[in-house]
Order: C-alpha cells, then structure tokens, then sequence
C-alpha cells in the first residue's frame, strides 16, 4: 500500500501534478486543490467529512533503491467528487465549525 497521487483535484479539476505544492489531501485521500480547500469546503471533505493536510511530495528520484515517481509513479486516473456544488455548501457549512479532531 502506498499513496495514490491522484491527478487533478475532485472538485474543479485543476492538474495536481505529483510535484505540486498546492494538493491537499484527506485520509481517503480524497484529492483537492488548495483553492478549492480553503474557499470551497473550508477544510470538510466532501466525501467523507474529514479534514485536510498538504499531500507529501513522492522524491522525483531514487534516493534510496525502488523508491521514487519513476519506480511508483502517480496514479492518471480521475476521481470526481459525486456531489452537487450546493449539497457540498451545505455539508461543509454543517462541519466547518468543528475542528476535524472533533469530527
Ligand atoms: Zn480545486
Ligand atoms: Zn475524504
């Protein structure tokens, strides 16, 4: 098992390259851009209801044997969040208050 480096983020579809600074993550891993984090979901995950970390960035090289982007590269499969702008609105807005600890 390993972290899927999902390419684009779930909610406006922005390219997250595996060397991008602005992914954000969940514990589903769940992929978001910063943008979509901070202004659209105020850090709830939509699909789950959990919070956000930046995603770690996977070294382009391998410092250490087998262990790099070329020997595990990022996933190029698409996931898109299931559910409507204004359902998101209403689930984030249940949440943000309470920090994801709490959740
Ligand atoms: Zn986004
Ligand atoms: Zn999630």
């Amino acid at each position: 098992m390993m972290l899927e480096l999902r390419p684009t983020c779930e909610h406006c579809n922005k390219p997250l390259p595996p060397d991008s600074p602005e992914a954000r993550i969940c514990s589903y891993e769940c992929t978001f851009c910063a943008a979509c984090v901070e202004n659209v979901l105020h850090d709830v995950c939509p699909n789950c209801g959990g919070g956000f970390v930046p995603r770690p960035i996977r070294p382009a090289q391998a410092w250490r044997p087998g262990l790099s982007l070329t020997d595990r590269p990022a996933s190029t499969e698409r996931h898109a969040s299931p559910y409507p702008s204004d359902e998101i609105a209403a689930f984030s807005a249940r949440l943000q208050g309470v920090p994801p600890e709490k959740r």
